[in-house]
């Protein structure tokens, strides 16, 4: 008998996250016919997260992520969702000092669409009568961490759904180039095996993310000479990115949200 509805409630769960996908999915068709998107977006990844997930709490002591529950108490996953642009849009960026045209409306698109999908997931989910929440605004930024109180890479990564790269930067199957963006809803969508999870070092996890990222600091950083030379800011040296040097470069491109993403002429270097 307990297996029955514990079957019933994983299809139950299941079906929603289907319809989550097909919302989503016909969401990105229906804002690509709009007049004011001029941007390609690939198929869309949605990842889902338990927030008892040990490495929000991690983050957490690491201050490095709000935890889920910080956000919403009721918030029990999160589900991400990342839109891809397409290969010429990110390759568009390469090279030179200035962002790409294509790449900054991408990133201006990126985000209007990543608002509306937010919107589509909260109203699946309040036809399937669950409670959610938004995780935070894009134009969250704090100044003197450099970075969002939530991050939404952080949340991805914690889903299994890509790594961390230079800057910050976050590389899924479908590659750097896209749009994360999160929601917090109350029903278990994650599987969670806390057994699974013991075997995780934390500390060595987060070690990784920080040595992937090379923000100066983190042990054991090697940055090639393309990369150094690739930033238009002077932020990047052998030792590492210089986040504020970074920050007051992005800030020059969008001064609401001074994140490496504007910028983004290093992403493109694994070292
Ligand atoms: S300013 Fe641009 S190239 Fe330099 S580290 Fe920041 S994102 Fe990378």
């Amino acid at each position: 008998m307990a297996k029955s509805v514990l079957t019933e409630s994983f299809n139950i769960n299941e079906n929603v996250k289907k319809r989550i996908k097909d919302a989503v999915s016909e969401g990105i068709r229906d804002f690509q016919r709009s007049r004011e998107c001029s941007t390609g977006f690939k198929e869309p990844v949605i990842g889902y997260v338990s927030a008892k997930h040990p490495l929000f709490m991690k983050y957490l002591d690491e201050d490095i992520c709000l935890h889920p529950k910080t956000i919403y108490r009721p918030g029990n996953t999160v589900i991400i969702h990342f839109v891809p642009f397409e290969r010429k849009t990110a390759e568009s960026n390469r090279g030179g000092k200035e962002p790409s045209p294509e790449w900054t409306k991408a990133f201006y698109d990126s985000m209007h669409l990543s608002m509306k999908l937010n919107g589509i997931i909260c109203d699946t989910l309040d036809e399937v009568g669950r409670l959610h929440s938004g995780t935070n605004i894009p134009t969250d930024w704090n100044e003197e961490k450099c970075r969002e109180e939530w991050s939404h890479k952080l949340a991805a990564y914690a889903a299994g759904m890509g790594r961390f790269g230079i800057a910050g930067s976050f590389h899924t199957e479908l590659g750097f180039a896209g749009r994360l963006g999160s929601i917090l809803a109350d029903e278990h969508y994650a599987s969670f095996e806390e057994k699974d999870l013991k075997m995780w070092d934390m500390e060595q996890v987060i070690n990784h993310i920080k040595t992937d990222s090379k923000y100066k600091g983190a042990e054991d950083i090697r940055v090639s000479r393309q990369a150094i030379e690739a930033c238009p800011g002077g932020a990047i040296s052998k030792d590492g990115i210089d986040r504020k040097l970074c920050q007051a470069r992005c800030r020059q491109i969008n001064d609401m949200i001074p994140s490496p993403e504007v910028c983004g002429k290093c992403f493109f270097y694994d070292r």
